[in-house]
């Protein structure tokens, strides 16, 4: 501006100067004088002129650069800003932004996934979740503006049990937003239920035994003259509810183990596994007059720990011959296998125990493996059964990253299958 005026104020003068001498008005010395000064003006003019283009050029170039640096600022901040929603929509947990009234301005990908939406424009907290609990809720949060969480079931599209956190946040501008978030605890939820249930059950296990022993050993001792043969008998039992007592908390314990270590994995050959087992039982299985067969190759060699791998074997041949008819018939196969599903590891073994038994309902075929589940729980006793064999089977073969399936035909027999895989 000073220059520009500077500049104005001389060619001004200059102009003036000019006029002077062309219209005549002033001496011939004083003319050759101006003449000079409208010289020594425009000199001056063009000097002027030439700094205030180099001011200007400067001046041009710096907003330049300084465009070019906002520019990039705002590439870097729209680029921090893709990032920020990439993460957050990568999220596994739902999180969701709110404006005070529990408008919806954002929801991540899990959150709309949970809720089968594909946006939240415009919509609010309780339209997309259809649960009263959250938005009352997200009510009390808005209220005490601090971070606030509550544990909340949510019942659409299906039961969840959450624990839902919020807290206040600032965006760019001050405006004041809401985020929620929801951590799925229904894993947690559900495994503390079966914990509290496997403690009932025990101790409903232990609570009807320990009731008998205790009624008939008062009555021994309240009858001093007891008829021998009565006292035999009621002793006789007191010893069978001990044994069954041990058995179940032999079983507690395997369960407990199995459950506590990983398996400790090693080359095992099962045909000679198999052999023995099947040696073990034939005693009892001759009892019942049941013939058990084998249909085994010359070696099966797999990854997996020897002791574990007995005891299934055992509880599946256990079973086959308890729940077996008199003169019934029991077959243990075990084979390689190629499996052609992609979703599956290409070679397993599989165990096969077959029996000629019972059979079971299809309506029990899925409790089964349940911890103290039994069909017929007189039958199961009787037999001296804990309602523990096939959930500690499942147990073993889980943790060895196989499977266990079953067909079963009423009255006609069963079928347990036991895949595992071949390699580690
Ligand atoms: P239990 O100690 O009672 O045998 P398990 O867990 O081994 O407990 O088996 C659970 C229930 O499954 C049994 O009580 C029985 O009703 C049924 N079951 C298991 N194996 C067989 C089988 N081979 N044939 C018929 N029923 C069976």
């Amino acid at each position: 501006m000073r220059v520009s005026g500077g500049l104005s104020w001389v060619l001004t003068g200059c102009a003036v100067l000019v006029a002077l001498m062309a219209f005549g008005r002033v001496a011939s010395p004083l003319r050759e004088w101006m003449a000079w000064l409208a010289l020594v003006g425009v000199g001056i003019a063009l000097f002027l002129a030439y700094q205030e283009q180099k001011r200007l050029r400067q001046a041009r170039q710096q907003q330049q650069e300084l465009q070019e640096r906002l520019e990039r600022l705002e590439q870097a901040m729209a680029q921090q800003r893709q990032g920020l929603r990439v993460l957050l929509d990568g999220l596994p947990v739902p999180l969701m932004l709110c404006e005070r009234d529990a408008t919806l301005r954002y929801a991540n990908h899990t959150a709309l996934e949970w809720f089968g939406f594909r946006s939240v424009q415009g919509k609010s907290l309780l339209a997309l979740t259809l649960c009263y609990d959250l938005y009352s809720f997200f009510r009390e949060g808005v209220r005490q503006e601090a971070q606030f969480t509550r544990s909340i079931t949510l019942s659409f599209p299906q039961t969840r049990h959450v624990l839902a956190s919020m807290w206040p946040v600032l965006d760019e501008e001050g405006t004041e937003w809401f985020a929620v978030v929801l951590l799925d605890q229904s894993e947690l939820v559900r495994v503390e239920q079966v914990r509290r249930d496997f403690v009932a059950n025990v101790s409903h296990e232990f609570r009807t035994p320990l009731a008998s022993i205790r009624s008939l050993a008062e009555t021994i001792l309240e009858d001093p003259h007891m008829p021998s043969e009565t006292r035999n008998r009621f002793l006789t039992t007191i010893v069978q509810e001990v044994e069954r007592m041990t058995r179940i908390a032999e079983d507690l314990l395997v369960l407990s183990h199995a459950e506590s270590l990983p398996p400790q994995r090693e080359p095992v050959d099962l045909v000679p596994l198999i052999q023995q087992v099947v040696q073990q039982l034939q005693s009892e299985a001759q009892r019942h007059h049941i013939q058990i067969e084998t249909e085994l190759p010359d070696q099966l060699i797999l990854p997996a720990q020897r002791d574990q791998m007995v005891q299934v074997l055992l509880n599946l041949l256990t079973n086959a011959i308890r729940y077996n008819k008199p003169n019934g018939r029991v077959w243990v196969r075990a084979f390689r296998k190629s499996l052609s599903a992609p979703s599956e590891r290409s070679e397993v073994v599989l165990i096969e125990v077959q029996d000629t038994g019972i059979g079971i309902m299809s309506e029990h075929l899925p409790r089964i493996f349940e911890r103290f589940y039994r069909v017929d729980k007189a039958r199961s006793r009787e037999t001296g059964g804990t309602g523990l064999g096939l959930s500690i089977v499942k147990h073993i073969v889980e943790a060895h990253g196989g499977r266990v399936e079953v067909e079963s035909e009423y009255r006609v027999g069963s079928t347990f299958r036991v895949i595992l895989p071949a390699s580690t």
